[in-house]
């Protein structure tokens, strides 16, 4: 299985980087040893001083697709969740001003935080979802899927333009603002 990241979905985040507003999603992978076990704690790597959070809902492929329609990307999916993309930002930022692929500070082992996943239909309306990231009891990071750039069915229609999803991949959404870095 794999896992697709989308950089750059929420119009805060993408300021609060100083990036560019896309004019289509930025897609990137995971590999599958990214996923921190279940109930196995993560470490900041030695090459990175500042690990950020990202909090990211997710969303678990059901069927083998390719070139799937937006209006139909809903039947390509049932179980929704959250997630954190954990990013070695210092790392990344190097690899970007280089213009190099950023895999190093993303897909490194233990980088993919996979929630627990919950039936789609157990919510009246997926594309107006709240979700936030609490700190040591403080919210860091709180939004609303209403204010992605690209919906979740958008982002299957242009992912598989490109990639096959197949039964088990895991989408990450992107993350809203509010990412700041992670201490031991
Ligand atoms: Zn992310």
């Amino acid at each position: 299985m794999k896992l697709i990241c989308i950089g750059r979905n929420y119009a805060q985040h993408i300021s609060e980087l100083k990036n560019e507003k896309p004019s289509e999603p930025v897609i990137f992978l995971k590999p599958d040893t990214a996923i921190l076990l279940k109930k196995q704690p993560f470490f900041i790597p030695d090459f990175s001083d500042e690990v950020h959070h990202e909090v990211e809902v997710l969303v678990k492929i059901n069927r083998v697709g390719k070139h799937i329609d937006s209006k139909f990307a809903h039947k390509y999916y049932d179980q929704i969740g959250l997630g954190i993309d954990f990013t070695a930002r210092d790392l990344q930022k190097k690899l970007k001003d280089k213009g190099l692929p950023w895999e190093k500070s993303k897909a490194f082992d233990g980088s993919a935080v996979v929630g627990k996943w919950v039936s789609k239909s157990s919510f009246d309306d997926l594309s107006n979802l709240p979700f936030s990231l609490h700190k040591n009891n403080t919210i860091v990071q709180s939004s609303s899927t209403k204010d992605m750039l690209w919906t979740i069915d958008e982002i299957i229609a242009y992912v598989s333009q490109f990639f096959t999803l197949k039964i088990g991949d895991v989408i990450f959404t992107g993350t809203p603002s509010g990412v700041s870095r992670v201490a031991a």
